[in-house]
Order: structure tokens, then C-alpha cells, then sequence
């Protein structure tokens, strides 16, 4: 196995809540060995556990869990993302049933956008990948038409900031995906996720949304990840994600 960070590698044996667990380690009560010869690791948050370390908390032997479930969905139009859609709309009910009990979606996007959905078994991460204070940067890509360049007033306004009606709102960045006289791609980056949020700040800025897409979620990238299809991370990605 990847090595994992202490924070991680306790919630994961335990079920505790990070900032339990970031309490904790202040308190001196775990403890790591470390084969020789190699030097005891210091109980950090952010130590590195290997295979062959040990780790005791409050004075019992931590035995590692069996993985969680991290996985990334291509949500298709048309789907609503919660597990089960009463009014009987297509919903992620059959793909999360296909995945490892206690498998959710984390956070939502609207019925009519496609692209990324991650879908875990981790409240922790979860709640870390959603909560405002955190910052995860999410890239979407907003189809529009005619061309579209970097320059024009209503990209340069995504970036310097529209008024909501819950308040302001501005991209991090924008880049062009693609641009041809009919039609262009604008990607914005946005670190927040508030409801409806890209489609409101395009309709700011008279940007004729004709589909939203989103592309990234932290460093993770919806790449090849057919429409419809889900694919489970990689440890490395997972890593990169708490
Ligand atoms: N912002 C939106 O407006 N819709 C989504 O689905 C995601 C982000």
C-alpha cells in the first residue's frame, strides 16, 4: 500500500472525525514505531505510515482497515444526483448500488450538467472536500456561442467578480478550451458551491449557458472516463485528494 498520513491512517482504522483526531494527537496519546534502523517518526498529522510501521492509539495496536470506496462517475444530462429521485427521474441510485455499500455522491450537480461526480464511502472527506472554509478548487466548462476569447469584458468580469443575490461571486481563473465563430468553451475555476452557482454568475454575465460540464474537482480529473461509466481511484489519487 501507498504510504498514508497519520490524520488519514487513524480515521481510516478508527472512524473518527479528523478534527478528533488532529485533538488527539496534541494529547500525546498515539504513538508510532518504526523497524530499525530507522528513527521513531514523530506523531505528526502529516507523517507518512508505511506497511511495517506501527501505530498505538491510546495505548492500543491500530490493525489498518480494508480500503473505503473512492470512485468517479461521468454523470450523463437528464441524471439528478441523489440516490434515489421519487418522482422516478433517473438518479445515481443504479450506479451507487453497482459500488460498495455506504457509497454516496458528494455534493451535487444540476440535472442538465454533466462530468464528474465523486462518489466515496468517506463522511470525512466528504465533509472536507464540500465545507466552504476548505477552498477545493472545481473547474467547469461552460459551452457558448460564437467565439469567445480570453479579452472579452464577460470573461474578464467572471475573474474580477459579479454580484449574486447571495453575494458576490468570481472565478479563480478562465482559460478557453476551444473557440470557433459559432461556438467556444470558457473554463472557469470557482472554489465555493453554492447552489446553481456557475449557471447564475453566467446569467450575470449574459453568457448564453448552451451546457455546464464539470471537468475537475481538486486534482481530480474526469479524463478519458467514458459518458455513464464510473471508475474507482487510484491510491494516488485518493492521497492527493485528503
Ligand atoms: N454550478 C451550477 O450552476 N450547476 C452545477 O451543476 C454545478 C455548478
Amino acid at each position: 500500500m501507498l504510504p498514508r498520513r497519520l490524520d488519514k491512517y487513524i480515521a481510516d482504522c478508527t472512524g473518527l472525525p479528523r478534527r478528533e483526531i488532529h485533538r488527539r494527537l496534541r494529547t500525546e496519546c498515539v504513538r508510532v514505531e518504526r523497524p530499525e534502523p530507522w528513527p521513531t517518526p514523530e506523531p505528526w498529522p502529516e507523517t507518512l505510515i508505511y506497511d511495517d510501521d506501527r501505530v498505538f492509539f491510546d495505548q492500543r495496536l491500530l490493525a489498518p482497515s480494508t480500503p473505503s470506496s473512492y470512485h468517479i462517475h461521468h454523470k450523463p444530462m437528464g441524471v439528478v444526483s441523489t440516490t434515489s429521485s421519487p418522482s422516478g427521474a433517473p438518479c445515481l441510485g443504479p450506479v451507487l448500488a453497482s459500488l460498495p455499500r455506504g457509497t454516496f455522491p458528494v455534493g451535487r450537480l444540476d440535472r442538465d450538467t454533466t462530468g464528474l461526480m465523486l462518489m466515496i464511502d468517506d463522511g470525512d472527506l466528504a465533509h472536507l472536500l464540500l465545507h466552504p472554509q476548505f477552498h477545493i478548487e472545481k473547474e467547469y466548462f461552460l459551452r457558448v456561442p460564437g467565439a469567445l476569447t480570453l479579452s472579452d469584458p464577460r470573461v474578464q468580469r467572471a475573474l474580477t467578480g459579479v454580484e449574486l443575490r447571495d453575494g458576490p461571486a468570481r472565478a479563480l481563473s478562465a482559460r478557453i478550451i476551444a473557440s470557433a465563430p459559432d461556438q467556444s468553451t470558457l473554463g472557469l475555476v470557482v472554489d465555493e458551491g453554492r447552489k446553481h452557482l456557475v449557471r447564475r454568475m453566467a446569467r450575470a454575465l449574459d453568457l448564453h449557458l448552451q451546457h455546464l460540464h464539470r471537468w475537475r474537482m481538486g486534482d481530480l480529473k474526469l479524463g478519458e472516463l467514458e459518458l455513464g461509466e464510473t471508475r474507482s481511484l487510484s491510491e494516488a489519487e485518493v492521497q492527493e485528494l485528503w
